[in-house]
């Protein structure tokens, strides 16, 4: 008979964590990939008790996720009521923040939500494999707090991917709208931002069991194909279609995603490997941006 911590994580799929600063890719990496053989793109796993069962959000397959054949079956498999899942997302908040970290490592969470974080993750991933037979289970929540959290509870089985965009690129993107779901940032918000997920995403990348693999949002989008040779031979998940799709122009489409940014509601998505200018002016700017690079070198990112 198999042990308590044997049924715990065998046989259960690898989780290929993408964490990293915002507006870094993470959508576009995480169809990508779900676009490998075996694999799942669950998208933004940390708001799924929130959007696909709690709010009842549209899934990428079209569907209300109560009616997805996904997302529908795992919470009606979950059974929670309203208080049960507001009680996890709240945990979830806790942990999987920038610094759950250091929240987990100095004893402000208690050891009852611990557990129950725990306990609800596991079960999640054991339900999305139920459901899809996957061997990899794309996660593109982004949050450091979540990678060590998730390194924790199944140890061995989080292979994390750190995406980053450069600081010019950051200053930029933070200054248009982004259609409805981001609003532009002040520079010296993006400072702030900056520094906190940096410190963040290096303090995680000290304490991972496997070692992340580093990746630029412009290094992604300059060489696609590298990128993905890189993450195929780090995790072995095979992206042969992806390649093809990627050389061929051909369309992709996000699946089963509920979370993420307005790309995985085009019915066609095609990759672009087109950079465009960073227009930064001003004396703010420059002085944000230096500071930023300054950071990044303080970092060794
Ligand atoms: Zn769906």
């Amino acid at each position: 008979m198999a042990s308590a911590k044997e049924n715990n994580f065998n046989n259960l799929p690898k989780i290929i964590y993408i964490m990293g600063t915002a507006r870094s890719g993470s959508t576009i990496l995480e169809i990508l990939l779900e676009n490998g053989k075996y694999a799942f793109g669950a998208g933004e796993v940390i708001h799924i008790p929130r959007d696909a069962f709690l709010k009842n959000n549209k899934c990428s397959c079209c569907n209300n996720c109560h009616d997805c054949n996904i997302w529908g079956q795992i919470y009606k498999k979950f059974c929670l009521s309203e208080n049960e899942l507001t009680n996890w997302i709240n945990i979830q908040k806790q942990i999987d923040s920038h610094f759950g970290e250091i929240k987990l490592l100095s004893g402000l969470i208690s050891k009852q939500n611990i557990a129950k974080y725990k306990k609800l993750n596991l079960q999640l991933i054991k339900y999305i494999y139920q459901e899809t037979g996957c061997s990899f289970l794309i996660d593109s929540s982004k949050y450091a707090g979540r990678a060590f959290a998730m390194d924790k509870i199944a140890p061995g089985h989080v292979f994390t991917i750190c995406l980053t965009r450069s600081p010019a690129g950051l200053l930029h993107t933070f200054q248009k709208p982004n259609k409805s779901e981001q609003k532009p940032k002040k520079p010296i918000s993006v400072l702030m931002y900056y520094i906190v997920s940096l410190s963040a995403l290096k303090l995680a990348s000290l304490t991972l069991k496997n070692r992340p693999l580093y990746m630029t949002y412009e290094e992604l989008i300059k060489s696609p194909i590298n990128s993905m040779e890189k993450i195929e031979k780090w995790y072995g998940l095979d992206l042969i279609n992806t390649k093809i799709k990627i050389m061929q122009k051909g369309f992709f489409t996000a699946k089963h995603i509920v979370t993420g940014n307005r790309l995985r509601k085009q019915k066609k998505i095609q990759f672009k490997s087109s950079l465009g200018e960073y227009k930064l002016k001003g004396a703010e700017k420059r002085i944000v941006l230096s500071i930023m690079i300054f950071w990044k070198k303080i970092l060794n990112f």
